[in-house]
């Protein structure tokens, strides 16, 4: 990628500035396009809050499209918890799958017989050819090119197929995909509404499939075919799609369609600068709803990120809602330098918010959360038979109502294993963990798993889980526990204990 040096200056292969959307005065439309691949990630509600201020300081539209087409990563419970935790937060949408709206069906899994038709268009005007080349093939062709030091890209072996080789190949039912025919000359630019005109040269843009031979489309297609389907005028999305977007700008052109504006948002980041994971911090909204964050604080917060809030707003106040974002923000300026995603900020932004409660309004928010009867009756039902007073109540279930339980080492390190081996086998639990569906069957099988594979005792795993999860080697049964305790937590508790511990200095035995 390389910026232009100027409108007037570029060579005459460009493919660049052609029709900017053409006209300026469309009423604005946006959209968020998250795929439900799993709980829902912070950097959708950022990417969310980003584009709902767009649309609201601009009387817009703000659509919610579900992009599902990958169906290897496909999760069934994702999309409700995006759409349950954007309400959470007060993003509301206009347009989308459970509200309806005059461009649906606003689910990619929906409308696969629009994508097709659009392949074959492509296929009809030469944008576009189809591929038959097997996995084995690519996968060598792949090889030849690490090994010649080249970038690994498709080496075009079908761009030139004759129509009887391609009637043959069919004829024989031989599987294929549809493919881009990148330019092999020139260069692509267009404008980011924050850094101007960026520039690929297309020998860097490979030929991307469209339509994979499951008669899916990929994200590329489906993604450029809906956003002018449903007259999206401002694509306001992270960074990390940025190399995707000339293989746009040529299919836009390829279709003869007026572009949209590009925004592309800085990526948040962890405190060390890297893009933000799960490694490092919570990434998942429900982690923040079920661990008490309110959403106006994890709002204020987003809005804070990347500078579109004037910096003297208020005299200089971090705190505003977003009433006050939707008055004041102000996207030009948002900075493309990655905004840092600093927990201890927002720790304390969220304890300002809690301050600023009226004491009905803050005890209304505890029993929404930790103490909900949807969180308690559960787990009254799991102490019943242990206590002999009520009294005891929080004696057994202390570790589900407080924030950190960490053990002390006496607790947690068994008989026999080094502090080094143990705190592996955390980061192991917790892969292991992380990848399970949140079941009893599933949690148990992938402990079970990961003690056979490491050599651990499926006593040891399980003793070292509880002292982590409740602070102790006496607990309820763990399993159930950590089912109330809920997903999000359970591994967030477990990666704060492995943070603590390697910052901490080994105990003297
Ligand atoms: N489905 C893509 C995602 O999950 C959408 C990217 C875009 O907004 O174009 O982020």
């Amino acid at each position: 990628m390389k910026k232009a040096p100027a409108r007037g200056l570029r060579p005459e292969s460009d493919h660049s500035f052609m029709s900017q959307i053409t006209d300026s005065s469309a009423p604005v439309r946006v959209r968020i396009a998250p795929s439900p691949t799993g709980d829902p990630h912070v950097g959708t509600a950022y990417i969310g809050l980003i584009n709902y201020l767009y649309a609201r300081q601009r009387n817009g539209q703000f659509v919610l499209r579900i992009e599902d087409t990958d169906r290897t990563r496909f999760v069934s419970t994702s999309e409700q918890m995006i759409f349950d935790s954007l309400r959470w937060l007060g993003l509301n949408w206009h347009e989308g799958p459970d509200v309806g709206g005059p461009y649906g069906p606003y689910r990619q899994s929906e409308r696969t017989e629009i994508y097709r038709a659009h392949a074959d268009q492509l296929l009809a005007s030469g944008h576009a050819y189809r591929c038959f080349c097997t996995a084995d093939k690519l996968e060598a062709d792949r090889r030849q090119q690490i090994a010649a030091k080249l970038p690994p890209r498709y080496p075009g072996t079908c761009r030139a197929l004759t129509p009887e080789q391609i009637a043959a190949h069919l004829a024989a039912g031989t599987p294929s995909v549809v493919r881009m025919r990148v330019p092999l000359e020139g260069s692509t630019t267009f404008t980011d509404e924050l850094r101007g005109a960026i520039t690929f040269d297309h020998h860097n843009v490979d030929d991307q499939v469209l339509l994979k031979s499951d008669g899916y489309p990929t994200y590329h297609l489906a993604n450029v075919v809906d956003d002018h389907l449903m007259q999206i005028t401002d694509v306001i999305r992270a960074e990390e799609w940025i190399s995707s977007t000339p293989k746009h700008v040529l299919l836009y052109q390829s279709f003869g369609w007026p572009l949209p504006r590009f925004w592309h948002m800085p990526l948040l980041r962890n405190q060390d600068k890297s893009k933000i994971s799960k490694r490092k911090n919570p990434v998942s909204l429900i982690y923040y709803r079920e661990a008490g964050y309110l959403p106006q604080a994890v709002l204020n917060f987003l809005g804070l990120l990347g500078g579109g809030m004037p910096a003297d707003f208020n005299n200089g106040t971090e705190k505003f809602t977003l009433d006050e974002m939707a008055a004041n923000f102000r996207h030009e300026n948002i900075r493309t330098g990655g905004p840092v995603f600093d927990l201890t900020k927002l720790k304390w932004l969220n304890g300002e918010y809690i301050r600023a409660l009226a004491p009905d309004d803050f005890y209304a928010a505890l029993r929404s959360n930790i103490l909900a009867d949807s969180y308690l009756r559960p787990i009254a039902a799991l102490i019943q038979t242990r206590i002999e007073l009520l009294s005891q109540f929080g004696d057994l279930t202390g570790f589900l109502l407080n924030d950190n339980t960490h053990p002390p080492e006496s607790v947690y390190l068994p008989k026999n294993r080094s502090r080094e081996e143990t705190l592996a086998f955390v980061a192991d639990q917790l892969a292991a963990l992380e990848a399970a569906d949140w079941q009893h069957e599933a949690i148990e099988s992938a402990l079970k798993l990961l003690s056979s594979e490491k050599q651990w005792s499926v006593k040891e795993n399980f003793m070292l889980l509880r002292a982590i999860l409740t602070g102790s080697t006496m607990s309820p049964p763990l399993v159930e526990s950590m089912i109330l305790f809920g997903k999000a937590r359970s591994i967030d508790r477990l990666r704060r204990f492995l943070e603590a511990e390697k910052k901490r200095p080994a105990q003297k035995a």
